[in-house]
This record gives structure tokens, C-alpha cells and sequence, in this order.
């Protein structure tokens, strides 16, 4: 049955923003701070419901602690990050080729890499975001279907339950990876990259936290072999994020959902069948999870689709202009960055050209996106090629190992 719709005639702000992730709430804390108007609207039922990723980000100097700083929150943001955080990256037999003391001597990329890349856990950036911003600004439960635009040029909002708030200057679509946005500037598609991370946690009440503190210590280790990733790191509360990459086919998800119901007996197959000669603190903190794995097909945007024509109305930022696979760990970072472009060309153009403003945010945004999905293929590449992490450190770092 269609459901009923009701269309919400009140006058709006000019600018709504689909999406509360990094990149939806650093924009509504930039328009706060220019006294722009602007709602935000986010599907999960509410700020502590966050269907995020999880796990912990690291923030880098030049883009997400850059729109930090411009949005006044650089402060508050290390008064929660830890900063003391080493990286330590070894192959299957606990050989480690690199860890962050190395790591902050090297030019990576042009940037003194990991000298200064707090880590703070996604929900306490979602929270620090938050709360930077007029309690009532967010909308929560409500699930964007599509957007449109009006027979007054204005753009609109249908959502799944029939509801319409329309009447909008602009629309952002700051919607992650499966955006419902996108379709009014692309007809392009996420591509699947071949791979998927499952990933949990071990708690501090599980008697094998201690194998995961044995190898990530307080902060994180990558280990890869044999085409697979298993990666632990530390969160603020002591337990373990954990994530298992590999090659799976597409569809692994659906063909496995009685597994993913029990995470017992997935972590138990995910030791027989994919990490049966891996080191025994890694089978044993896989084989142990305390929730359930999450799995994560990795998609990323084609590049060719990063060139469309400003459409009047809508701009995208984050993952949902240029999602791409973790492998570089800046997704989160050119999200917040994005979002500062923007809201500097907002402010620059004004309210009344905003059309202006996004065609100038795209200039810059599409060269940016291009750049971080080929380095993250890239470095996908060579984290799962047979040599790895040989060949991620030679092109990363510019170091031969044997
Ligand atoms: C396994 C994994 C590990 C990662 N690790 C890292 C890392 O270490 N470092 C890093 O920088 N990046 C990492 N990333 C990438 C990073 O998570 C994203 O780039 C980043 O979250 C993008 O932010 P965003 O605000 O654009 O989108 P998101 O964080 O996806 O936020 C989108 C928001 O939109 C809401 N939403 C979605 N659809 C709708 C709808 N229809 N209606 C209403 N609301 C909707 C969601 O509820 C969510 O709040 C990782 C990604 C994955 C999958």
C-alpha cells in the first residue's frame, strides 16, 4: 500500500543536509557558526542509535583537522583524541616491517604521516560534532527515499514513511555510500571491489582480550598474508576493534546470513577456512568475538562519474560524492574537508547564489575524490598482493624490505 502523503508547507531553511555522519555534521557546525539556516535529516532513530562503522579514525593535519580548526572544535577534539597511538604493521609471521616511531620519520605523501594523526573512536567524533550544534537542528528517523525538485524550482524531500518537507534552496546529500542524493547529479553506481571487512570487538571481559592487547598494545596492528588483512585497534573504552579483509564474492552477506546471526560459529569458521596458519593470538581473537561481525562490502565510485555538471539544488559531499575502498584510511577526512569547502563557498556566494558557491566546491571536489579513490585501489592492491606489506612500504613509505 503507498502510505499517505503529507507535505510540510512551514516555511524551511534554505539548505537541508541528508545525512548526520562526519561530513553532514561538521557542515551543519560551519552554517551554525556563519548563521545560515539548515536542517539535517538521518535515518538512525536517534544520536546514540548510530549505525556507523564503528571503531576509531585518525585525523589528519591537512584536511580533517583543518576543518576542525575552522570550525572552532580543534580543542575540544583533543581533549578526546589519543595521540600516543602507535601503528605496527607485520606479515603472518609476526615480523614487523613498521611501526609508527619509524613511521613519523618518513615523508609520506608529502606529510610527515602518523607525526600527528590523533585518533579519536567514531562515536565520540559523532558526539563532539553533536554537541556543537543547537540541540533540534537534526531530525532522526527519518529515512530520505528520493529528492526532487518542485514546480517552484525548489527541491524537495520524500521520505519512505510518505512524508514531504519541500521548499529548499539546496539539498546536501551527505549520505554515505548508498546515497539518495547522487541519482539527481549521476546515474553512476558504486562498483564492489572484490573485497570485504567483517568486523567486531573484543571486550575487556573476554578472556582473550589479553591476545589482542599482546599484539596491538594501546593502539594498532595490521597483520597481512595470503591475500587477508586482520587488523586490531584500541578504543577508548579498552576494548578491541577488530576487523578481518578478504576476497569474498558479492553476494556473501546474503548467502551467509545464519552465520552472521552467530558470531561464535563465524569466528570459528573464519579461523578453519581463511586463518588456519595465521599466529595463534589472531585465531584466537578472531575466533572469540563478543558481538556480532558486521560485514562491510567495499564498493567505491567509479572515477569517470566525478565530472558532472553542477545541477541547481543539490551538491554532494563525503562518501556520497566520492565513496571509496578504507584502504587509505582519508575517507573521513576528505568528508570533513569537503564539507569546509563548501561551507566557505556558501559563505562566500551567499544564500541567493548558491548554485554559484557549489559549481566552485565541485572544481575543487572532483580532482580530490578522483585522487583519493585511485590511491585507495591502489593501496588495496598491494596490501592484499602476495608480498605484502613489501610492496604497500615501498610505495608508501619508500622502503625496501626483505
Ligand atoms: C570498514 C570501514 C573502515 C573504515 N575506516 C576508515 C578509517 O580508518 N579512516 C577513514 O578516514 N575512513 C574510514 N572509512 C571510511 C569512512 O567511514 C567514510 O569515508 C566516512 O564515514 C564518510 O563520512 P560521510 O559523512 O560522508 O558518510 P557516513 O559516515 O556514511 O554518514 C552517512 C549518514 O547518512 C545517514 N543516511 C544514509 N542514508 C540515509 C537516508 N536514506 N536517509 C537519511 N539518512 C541517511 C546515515 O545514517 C549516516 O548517519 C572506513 C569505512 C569502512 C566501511
Amino acid at each position: 500500500m503507498t502510505p499517505p502523503t503529507t507535505t510540510t508547507t512551514t516555511p524551511q531553511p534554505p539548505i537541508a543536509i541528508v545525512g548526520a555522519g562526519p561530513s553532514g555534521l561538521i557542515l551543519a557546525r560551519l552554517l551554525e557558526n556563519a548563521g545560515i539556516a539548515y536542517t539535517v535529516f538521518d535515518r538512525d532513530a536517534s544520536a546514540s542509535s548510530s549505525g556507523g562503522q564503528g571503531g576509531t579514525l585518525d585525523i589528519h593535519v591537512a584536511d580533517g583537522q583543518q576543518a576542525l580548526k575552522e570550525a572552532g572544535l580543534i580543542s575540544q577534539f583533543r581533549a578526546r583524541a589519543r595521540g600516543d597511538s602507535p601503528t605496527i604493521m607485520m606479515d603472518k609471521t609476526g615480523k614487523v616491517f613498521l611501526d609508527s616511531a619509524m613511521f613519523a620519520s618518513q615523508e609520506v605523501e608529502g606529510e610527515k604521516a602518523h607525526a600527528d594523526r590523533p585518533e579519536i573512536d567514531r562515536r565520540d567524533l559523532r558526539d563532539l560534532l553533536l554537541g556543537s550544534i543547537p540541540e533540534g537542528r537534526v531530525r532522526w528517523g527519518v529515512r530520505v527515499q528520493e529528492v526532487f525538485r518542485g514546480q517552484d524550482g525548489l527541491m524537495g524531500i520524500r521520505f519512505v514513511d510518505g512524508r514531504v518537507e519541500a521548499g529548499f534552496r539546496l539539498v546536501v546529500g551527505a549520505d554515505g555510500a548508498w546515497s539518495k542524493v547522487r541519482r539527481l547529479v549521476t546515474s553512476a553506481k558504486p562498483q564492489y571491489s572484490g573485497f570485504h571487512f567483517l568486523t567486531t570487538i573484543i571486550k575487556p571481559s573476554n578472556p582473550y582480550h589479553s591476545a589482542a592487547a599482546s599484539v596491538a598494545g594501546k593502539g594498532m596492528n595490521m597483520m597481512c598474508a595470503h591475500e587477508k588483512q586482520v587488523v586490531m585497534v584500541k578504543l577508548g573504552d579498552e576494548s578491541y576493534y577488530v576487523g578481518v579483509a578478504m576476497a569474498l564474492p558479492e553476494s556473501w552477506r546474503q548467502e551467509n546470513a545464519d552465520l552472521l546471526a552467530n558470531p561464535s560459529q563465524l569466528g570459528a569458521a573464519l579461523v578453519r577456512d581463511y586463518l588456519a596458519d595465521w599466529p595463534q593470538a589472531q585465531k584466537d581473537v578472531v575466533g572469540h568475538a563478543d558481538e556480532q561481525f558486521r560485514p562491510w562490502p567495499l564498493y567505491a565510485m567509479p572515477t569517470e562519474s566525478l565530472s558532472w555538471e553542477t545541477v541547481p539544488g543539490v551538491a554532494l559531499v563525503g562518501d556520497a560524492a566520492h565513496l571509496t575502498t578504507p584502504f587509505v584510511g582519508e575517507g573521513v577526512n576528505c568528508a570533513m574537508y569537503d564539507s569546509l569547502q563548501l561551507a566557505q563557498q556558501i559563505v562566500k556566494h551567499g544564500v541567493d547564489d548558491l548554485t554559484a558557491a557549489v559549481a566552485a566546491y565541485e572544481k575543487e571536489m572532483f580532482p580530490r575524490g578522483i585522487d583519493l579513490i585511485q590511491r585507495s585501489a591502489k593501496s588495496g592492491e598491494l596490501l592484499f598482493a602476495p608480498d605484502a606489506p613489501r610492496g604497500w612500504l615501498k610505495h608508501h613509505v619508500g622502503i625496501e624490505v626483505d
